[in-house]
């Protein structure tokens, strides 16, 4: 089918979208609370057990759709997108509650890839995130899952030029996704308009929020008709997610994958006694034992710190990069590029790229500082050990952090072992 658009492109539909089977594959999700969505999902240990015979076919999902997954070398929907992607392609609002790592992602882009295709080239969906890293991520999903449709996909994200953004926006796209700050600008300036917009997606809500993102939030979605499908998905649901999913989700089911705090099976958790001034040397102890195709990411507590860990493991012979809030776009781009191509296998960051960063194949997460909150160490350690590999979480613990990875075992719900590197442990 070849459609042609009212902007004069013209689309090849690779397949119409398929009505969802009237049978779901997937297991029965929670039943849809009425106005305020209570979370009681599966538990991660159920949710894989029911869900760990589906396959993506099973899911009503189209041709060059399964086509694509094959080529990303995909075998099966993950938990959540057994769960939610039948859901959302019957058009139901979902309440995902399930942290990066689990995939996500692809449980919302992958039907709204199906929902759009073959149909009129207007601005049809739009994807909020926190970060400009998120922004890239799901940008990159679409692109990769709806090679072939003609889809249409831009992110919009501060920190960068106007100019390409306001063309691309007034040239028209199908699905954009925004940093809601910038995207207010445009909207101001009129550079896009939200009348034909089917699907809103939420991500990481609790982040958004977190970040202050509120009032910009409730602007944007006062622009976009009741009448459309909205998809919100959060690590945690504090009453500030929930309030928000009552205002704008109809009658949503919640999906949930791992209960709330639960952190990712596959990654293994040590933590180190270590004074203070012994971190970095610790950290060098530990990096040399790496194997040759390990990496790392690192987390400090400040920007500051970041620089000068990347100082010191350099000045010790190994190649790292820092990624943090006062280095430029084009920095923090080269950077993750960097570590994503294997051109340096030690990432030093601060808590910006704790969650949505999407990096295959890390080794390791190695905390130099016990992060702040409890939340924030589940999230951090999220960056190994995703889509079932296997990794290692290193907490660097001071004497005056022991209180914090204490709050943090009881938050995960387990005792973190410790371990003790002669020379380095203050007990010893
Ligand atoms: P996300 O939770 O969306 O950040 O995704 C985590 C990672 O899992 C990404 O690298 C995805 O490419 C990958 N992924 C997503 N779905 C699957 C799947 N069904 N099988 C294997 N890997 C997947």
């Amino acid at each position: 089918m070849t459609t042609t658009t009212k902007r004069g492109r013209t689309r090849t539909a690779a397949e119409p979208a398929p009505t969802p089977a009237e049978t779901p594959a997937a297991p029965a999700a929670p039943a849809a609370a009425e106005s305020a969505p209570d979370a009681t999902g599966l538990t991660l240990a159920q949710a894989e057990a029911s869900t760990s015979e589906i396959t993506f076919a099973d899911l009503g999902l189209s041709g060059p759709m399964l086509e694509s997954l094959r080529r990303a070398g995909y075998v099966r929907p993950t938990p959540i997108q057994a769960q939610a992607v039948p859901l959302a392609l019957k058009g139901r609002d979902l309440m995902g509650l399930a942290q990066t790592g689990t995939g996500k992602t692809a449980a919302f882009t992958i039907p709204i890839i199906e929902r759009l295709i073959g149909g009129p080239a207007r601005t049809r969906a739009l994807i909020l995130t926190p970060t400009r890293e998120l922004c890239q991520q799901v940008e990159e999903s679409i692109r990769k899952y709806g090679t072939g449709t003609g889809l249409e996909v831009i992110s919009v994200y501060g920190g960068v030029g106007y100019d390409a953004q306001t063309t691309a926006l007034r040239n028209g796209v199908d699905v954009i996704v925004a940093t809601p700050g910038r995207l207010i600008d445009h909207l101001e300036k009129q550079n896009v308009i939200f009348d034909d917009l089917e699907v809103l997606v939420l991500d990481e809500a609790d982040r958004m929020l977190d970040m202050g993102f509120a009032p910009q939030i409730n602007r944007i979605v006062a622009q976009i008709h009741p009448y459309r499908q909205t998809l919100l998905f959060s690590a945690t649901m504090p009453p500030e997610v929930e309030a928000l999913a009552r205002k704008y989700l109809r009658r949503p089911t919640v999906v949930q994958v791992g209960r709330r705090s639960q952190a990712a099976t596959t990654v293994r958790h040590y933590v180190y006694p270590v004074p203070g001034h012994k971190k970095t040397a610790l950290l060098r102890h530990l990096l040399g034992e790496m194997k040759a195709d390990d990496s790392a990411l690192v987390f400090t507590r400040t920007k500051s710190g970041a620089d000068r860990v990347v100082r010191d493991v350099t000045d010790a012979g190994f190649a790292a990069e820092a990624l943090h809030a006062d280095r430029t776009q084009a920095q923090r781009e080269q950077a993750l590029a960097r570590f994503k191509e294997g051109q340096v296998r030690i990432l030093v960051a601060t808590d910006i790229a704790q969650r949505g960063l999407d990096i295959s194949g890390i080794t390791h997460v190695i905390n130099y500082d016990v992060p702040q909150q409890a939340e924030d160490y589940v999230h951090r350690i999220g960056r190994t050990g995703r889509a079932a590999k296997e990794g290692d979480a290193f907490t660097f613990m001071s004497t005056d952090e022991i209180g914090m990875v204490r709050t943090i075992e009881r938050v995960i719900g387990q005792e973190i072992p410790r371990i003790s590197v002669a020379g380095f442990d203050f007990g010893t």
